[in-house]
């Protein structure tokens, strides 16, 4: 017997989390928070089917927050048993996991002034910083491509997905009966020829897959056209003496833009000029980048061994403290700053909009995904005025959106992906997309390899 059970994005994009059930083991395929709307928030928190029986284990995809971001409340409702996961995974995650725990701790007591203001009770941080490291102390690492025997019947697999610095596509076989039986959890797919980080791995061979399907539903613009529009934008900001704002997400997409940045200098294809790393957390991801040559794609690691890297991106300043970020207000152009949140939601990139969006001359680079109601959505579609901390800022820079940077596959290399799987009729389930990529994406598997995929609800329980 064998089941799954999905505790997070289904028919949606965070919360990842699958218990598995294979007789006698019972497990966890990430262990992530969801984010967004407060709908979602409400949910963060540990089932009580999964408080009340015994967790062997939990198998970690990568170290988004979206996939590990429930670990620090998994330890605290009892689990001690290991976390598996990639080196590189186990460092992203503690990154991304003490930032976490800042920020939940800073907006607790926020919202427990306001309240105590009100009468009301004060509210309790989700996790702590001492939450987190109590739960990284139970991170295993695993090495790719090699298989470990868990149990005599079990074992487990992680293989390159792609998608940021140490992500992997988890592959469970066991033995049913007389019979083996394979079982793939895709995590978070990157898309094929990107820089830096090494292809998805193909799997030939399963019964059951998992498959994330976020961008089920279209191909994003080719990274040649994109890279081509990134340049004529610096060419005209150089020329216009303008300032180029990046909002950037700290871990992936800030070094994949500093990757372009240096390929463009050392093409001399733009001349130099200075960047201003703004974010502490993209600065700790950049060195983290760096660490792990091993995981890098063979240009990436050949630039970086050879120190090439590091030459053509010798304008690089990265700003850690609060006021070495301020004092690029006085600074004049041409310049490029790359500064989170990626959502234009929070962050240094707030104060550096509220001081440029004014100007003509700066441009505003949007390279990630901007949900409804972020600052970044607003720009893009096109607000003549925004309010930023309160006050009201007229829009007279460019903004422009960059689309081939995306850490996920397109419709197309998911679709590459699944191939060899889908070929073999292997029983299909798509996770992590919103309704319509997952009805495209099916769409799409039923005309071209006859399959049919189902798309489990939050909860659902289904028998592998
Ligand atoms: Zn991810």
């Amino acid at each position: 017997m064998a089941d799954v059970t999905l505790f997070g994005a289904a028919h949606e994009v965070t919360g990842s989390c699958y218990l598995v059930e294979i007789e006698p083991s019972r497990f966890l395929v990430d262990c992530g928070l969801f984010q967004g709307p407060r709908r979602l928030e409400r949910l963060n928190s540990i089932p009580p089917s999964l408080q009340s029986k015994r967790l062997d284990a939990v198998f970690l995809t990568h170290g988004h927050l979206d996939h590990c971001g429930r670990l620090p409340m998994l330890y605290k409702s009892g689990f001690r048993g290991p976390v598996y996961a990639t080196q590189g995974t186990i460092d992203i995650s503690k990154l991304i996991l003490r930032d976490a725990a800042k920020i939940q701790s800073d907006d607790a007591r926020r919202e427990t002034a306001k309240r105590t203001r009100m009468g009301e009770a004060p509210v309790e941080p989700l996790f702590t910083l001492a939450d987190v490291e109590r739960v990284c102390t139970l991170f295993q690492p695993v090495e790719y491509d090699q298989t470990r025997e868990l149990l005599p019947d079990l074992s487990v697999r992680f293989v390159e997905a792609g998608h940021i610095l140490g992500s992997a596509s988890i592959i469970f076989e066991y033995s049913e009966s007389t019979q083996k039986k394979t079982v793939v959890f895709s995590g978070d797919l990157g898309q094929w020829n990107i820089p830096i980080l090494r292809d998805p791995a193909y799997i030939e061979t399963a019964d059951v897959v998992f498959m994330e399907s976020t961008y089920g539903d279209r191909d994003h613009r080719s990274l040649a056209a994109t890279i081509e529009e990134f340049e004529h934008l610096i060419e005209s900001a150089i020329a216009s003496k303008g300032k180029i704002l990046i909002p950037t997400f700290a871990v992936g997409r800030a070094q994949q833009v500093l990757y372009h940045l240096s390929q463009m200098f050392r093409q001399k294809k733009v001349p130099h000029f200075p960047i201003y790393l703004d974010s502490p957390m993209a600065i700790a991801a950049t060195e983290l980048y760096l660490k792990h040559v091993a995981l890098m794609d063979e240009e990436a690691s050949r630039l970086s061994q050879s120190g090439e890297l590091k030459r053509s991106l010798h304008g690089l300043v990265p700003c850690a403290t609060a006021d070495e970020s301020m004092a690029l207000n006085s600074i004049e152009g041409p310049c490029l700053i790359l500064a989170g949140a990626g959502m234009c939601n929070a962050g240094r990139i707030l104060h550096h909009l509220r001081h440029n969006l004014g100007n003509h001359k700066t441009v505003v680079l949007i390279v990630g995904f901007q949900p409804k109601g972020t600052l970044g959505r607003m720009l893009l579609e096109g607000a003549e005025e925004v309010k930023i901390h309160g006050k009201l800022i007229p829009v007279n820079a460019t903004i422009k959106s960059l689309g081939g940077f995306s850490a996920h596959a397109g419709q197309s290399d998911l679709l590459r992906w699944i191939r060899p799987m889908a070929q073999q009729k292997a029983q299909l389930y798509l996770c992590h997309g919103e309704n319509n990529p997952i009805a495209c994406l099916s769409k799409k598997l039923a005309d071209e390899f006859a399959l049919e995929a189902a798309a489990p609800h939050l909860g659902e329980r289904i028998s592998i």
